[in-house]
Formats: C-alpha cells, structure tokens, sequence
C-alpha cells in the first residue's frame, strides 16, 4: 500500500506539474483495526469510504472454515459495491506459463453481491440445517444425503441485470468488441441459466442498436463483428475456461455470476504472469473501492518482497475514475517501461527463463517512480 500511494502521489504531481495532490485519510479494517479498536470493520470506516464515495483498500485476511465473516464481501455488500470489475491485460517482459499471453486483453466483470458471496449456509449437525433439511424432505421432495451442510445461492433478475448492464456500458465507453454472459445454466437453470437469460434481455432491450448476437452473424453470414457493434454470446462455464485458454484473443468482457467470476479472473490473470500484475475494482452506483486481486499473501507480507503491481494498477483505475485518465496512462506506460526493462519481483523473477535479480517491493515502485518522471 505504500509504494502504491507514492507512485499514485508521483503521477497525479507529474501530470498536473504538481497543480493537485492527493489527500490520502487512512481508516480502519481487518487486523491492524481490531488490534486498535476490537473492531473487525468498524461503522467509521463503512461511513467514511461512503462520504467519500472512493477507496484504495489493502488486502484483509479471512479465516477459512470459522472465524469472522469476510470483510472483503461485508465490505462489498454493506456497499453496494455490484461489479468487481478486473481488467487482465499482459505487459511485455512479464514471464507467463503460456505461449502468447499477448492474446489476453479481457476485462471480467463479476456480480459481487449474491449466489456464494450471499455466504448462506448452515453446517452439518446444526438445528438449522436438520430444519431445513426436513422442509426439503417434506415439502419439496428433495431428500438430502444425512450429514450435510447446507448452502444457498440466490441469483437475482435485478442483480444480474445492472452486472450485465454494467458489463454493456464498460464495453460501449471503451469500444470493445464483445460481451460473454458466462453461466453454468445447462445444470442450474433457474440461476445460472437465468443468469444468462436476464444477460440477453438487458442486450436486446436495452443496447438493441448496439448489439448483435452470434445467432445473428451465423444468419447474416458475418465473419467479422460489424463496425460499432458489440456481440453478445454465451459460454458455459466449464468451456469458458478452456475457451480463455485455447483462443483467448476472441473475448474482450466476460459478465458472470459471482463465483464462476472469482475463478476466471484469477485464471486469467495467471495467464499474464500471476496476482500480482492484475489490478481490480469493485463499483457500485454511488461508491468505488479499488483494490489488489490476490489476498494478504501472509508468506510474503511485510518482507519487501511482495508484488506491488496489482494495487498499483488498481489506484490507477481508481485515477480513471476520478477523472485523471492522463494519470493512469503514466503509470500504466511506467509499469510497462519497468517490465519491458527486465525489472520483476520475486513472483515473475522466479519464472524468468533467464536468471533475473528479482527487485523488492520498494526498489520496483521507485523504478516506476523513476520512468514516472
Ligand atoms: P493470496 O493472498 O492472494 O495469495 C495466494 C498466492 O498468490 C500467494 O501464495 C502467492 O503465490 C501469490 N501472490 C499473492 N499476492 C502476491 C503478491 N503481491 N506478490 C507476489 N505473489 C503474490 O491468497 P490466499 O493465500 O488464498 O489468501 C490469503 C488471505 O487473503 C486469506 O485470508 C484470504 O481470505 C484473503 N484474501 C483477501 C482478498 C482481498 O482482500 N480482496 C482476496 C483474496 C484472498 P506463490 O505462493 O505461488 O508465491
């Protein structure tokens, strides 16, 4: 977080030739908050991101299996933050497990409020589980294998449809090519498949001007989108992800439900060199935070060793947002001109197929500080 606030700091004094700063208010959340206040996520610092309507957030740690609830999705959800929005795109130089990450360029925008992030379940053994497992039996005619936990994924026409609508909106502003509704409909129809049909929907009735589907082009005998056109297609989940895999130069914005989307936007940014060179947002209507993909990545906090490229580019998103576009640009162009040079952190260094000194945390952000310049 600190190298991401001084290179956020150094490209809004370059570009406006130190005319603006950025006041920087630290609050609270997760551990450093607890030990301080015995508050996991106080109400002061929910209050505070919402009057400012903006935030760059650390990555917090949630116990798995027990503990405390995930502050990341309470955050998200107290929020209202609907569109976990995650741009992967490769920088030349940038050692990847694949043979043309210059392909990907995808940005996925996830629904960040409900199916699994609704966090509804009841363990194995408990009084709610044992009640419910009863009124399935009962009423529904669904009898469940003794033992089991259970959990609930509610999918929502109105969630699913401001993601999507989101997703046509992002793709419009930026001129991208194409928006994939990506779903597991063939198996849980009445969420995922609904997920899909509610995606449709907001294309045809809302961007009807806009939009063409791949049913249309095979009709019209169309082998190119036509200009000013977006396609809207769907992919099922499963081949979706060979799909980012085998021809992944064929899809610009994919709009998932909730998990499906978790899995795919850490898949993608594997392909372009790991976590820690993918930035991420999570926007709702009235608020933004702006965060790393990757979790507090405890083996490496706080021993300058950590990539500090994925909350880099996230402050630069957020710069976008603010309308510092000219910010963003810069520190994009530096963070390039760092990789393109050869300078990786340990993350990217380790697979180099030539030996590299790998940069700590603070050394990488003062050579895009310097590229800043
Ligand atoms: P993680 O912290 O994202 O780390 C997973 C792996 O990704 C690391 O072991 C490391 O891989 C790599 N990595 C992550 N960040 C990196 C960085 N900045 N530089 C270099 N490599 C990096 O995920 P996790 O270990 O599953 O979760 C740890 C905690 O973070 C959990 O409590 C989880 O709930 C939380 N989490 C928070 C957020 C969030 O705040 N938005 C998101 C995800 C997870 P190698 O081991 O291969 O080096």
């Amino acid at each position: 977080m600190e190298v991401a606030r001084a290179v956020t700091d150094a490209a809004v004094k370059n570009v406006s030739d130190g005319d603006l700063t950025i006041r920087w208010r630290e609050v609270l959340a997760g551990e450093k908050s607890f030990k301080t206040s015995g508050e996991w996520l106080p109400e002061a610092t929910l209050d505070t991101v919402k009057s400012h309507g903006i935030a760059l957030k650390g990555p917090l740690t949630t116990p798995v299996g027990g503990g405390i609830r995930s502050l990341n999705v309470t955050l998200r959800q107290r929020l209202d933050l609907y569109a976990s929005v995650r741009p992967v795109r490769y920088f030349q130089g940038v050692p990847s497990p694949v043979k043309n990450p210059q392909k990907v360029n995808i940005v996925i925008f996830r629904e960040n409020t409900e199916d699994v992030y609704k966090g509804i379940e009841w363990s194995q053994g408990s009084n709610e589980a044992a009640e419910l497992a009863s009124f399935l039996e009962d009423r529904m005619g669904v009898k469940l294998p003794p033992g089991s936990g259970i959990g609930i994924k509610p999918i929502s026409e109105a969630a699913s449809k401001r993601l999507v609508r989101a997703a046509f909106n992002y793709a419009l502003k930026k001129g991208l090519g194409s928006v994939t509704l990506v779903h597991k409909g063939n198996i849980m129809k009445f969420t995922e498949g609904a997920f899909r049909n509610w995606g449709y929907e907001v294309a045809f009735e809302e961007f009807s001007g806009t939009v063409i589907s791949e049913s249309e082009m095979t009709k019209l005998g169309l082998k190119a989108v036509p200009s000013g056109r977006i396609l809207v297609n769907d992919r099922i989940a499963d081949n979706m992800f060979q799909q980012i895999l085998t021809r992944p130069e064929e899809f610009s914005v994919l709009a998932t439900p909730n998990l499906n989307g978790d899995y795919l936007a850490d898949a993608c940014a594997a392909q372009v060199g790991g976590l820690g060179v993918a930035p991420g947002a999570n926007i709702g209507d009235e608020v933004a935070v702006f965060e790393a993909v990757h979790g507090s990545a405890p083996k490496y906090a706080g021993k300058d060793v950590a990539n500090p490229c994925s909350l880099i580019l996230s402050s630069a998103m957020m710069l976008e947002h603010l309308g510092l576009a000219e910010a963003t640009k810069a520190i994009e162009k530096a963070v390039a001109e760092t990789f393109s040079e050869n300078i990786l952190t340990q993350d990217l260094a380790r697979m180099s197929s030539v030996p590299v000194v790998a940069a700590g945390t603070r050394e990488f952000g003062d050579e895009i500080i310097r590229r800043l310049a």
